[in-house]
């Protein structure tokens, strides 16, 4: 087959190539967007787990502080039964001061305790709002998972289809032009073959000179654009 008709299939070689590379990137990007709202939920998920750290710890403390609580006011009770033993005055204004000390850290204390109370309370409604986000997020993802498989799935169909008609075309090309064009067009984001239209490449839009151009109509062989190194060609 001479140069002129192979250019012509490569044409046709080329309109499949573009839809096959627009759709291979498109395959390429869609996990991404996956990967993108699984990050998102995964900040979800640490807040999440941060928020019950916090609680836990909250939960802890008041325990701790009701222990004490309740050892001091163990305390008290003994020294005000002790009030009745004591011998001198001197004895008991002592021991009296002392239960009024422990009554004071006392109430010090029931205050830390009501104050670790609200707190709770807070990160309760917290953990419940944010569980409330990361099951909607989830839900989302979830969601895009499946759209994303049909997509692909939709993609691997066109892919299917553009590949076996192109492989209806690729065998009447020479094996040498062949794997040229394919070079140009992993080189050239999938576009290989341009269009001389005004005397200029459309590939690159700089002017192609009338010798160039006379060249590709001879068809003797490919003719590369100098500026951009794609093949060019003349609609007929
Ligand atoms: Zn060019």
């Amino acid at each position: 087959m001479d140069i002129a008709q192979q250019i012509r299939i490569l044409v046709k070689v080329q309109a499949l190539d573009a839809q096959i590379y627009n759709l291979r990137k498109d395959k390429e990007a869609k996990p991404m967007e996956l990967d993108r709202l699984k990050e998102g939920l995964e900040e979800r998920r640490d807040e999440l787990n941060k928020s019950q750290e916090e609680l836990k710890r909250l939960q802890l403390d008041r325990k701790a502080k009701e222990v004490e609580l309740a050892t001091k006011e163990e305390e008290v009770k003994k020294h005000q039964s002790q009030l009745y033993q004591v011998k001198t005055n001197k004895e008991y204004a002592a021991l009296q001061k002392e239960i009024e000390g422990l009554k004071a850290d006392n109430s010090v204390m029931e205050e830390e305790i009501i104050n670790l109370l609200d707190e709770i309370d807070r990160v309760n409604e917290e953990i419940s709002k944010e569980k409330d986000v990361f099951s909607i997020e989830e839900a989302k993802f979830k969601e895009a998972e499946v759209r994303v498989e049909q997509e692909l799935k939709k993609i691997e169909g066109f892919l299917g289809g553009l590949n076996s008609e192109r492989a209806t075309l690729t065998p009447q090309v020479d094996s040498s032009i062949l794997a040229k064009y394919e070079r140009i067009l992993a080189n050239k984001d999938g576009l290989a073959m341009v269009k001389v239209q005004n005397d200029a490449c459309q590939g690159c839009h700089i002017n192609v000179p009338a010798q160039v151009i006379n060249e590709i109509k001879l068809a003797n062989g490919l003719v590369i654009c100098e500026s951009c190194s794609r093949i060019l060609y003349i609609e007929e």
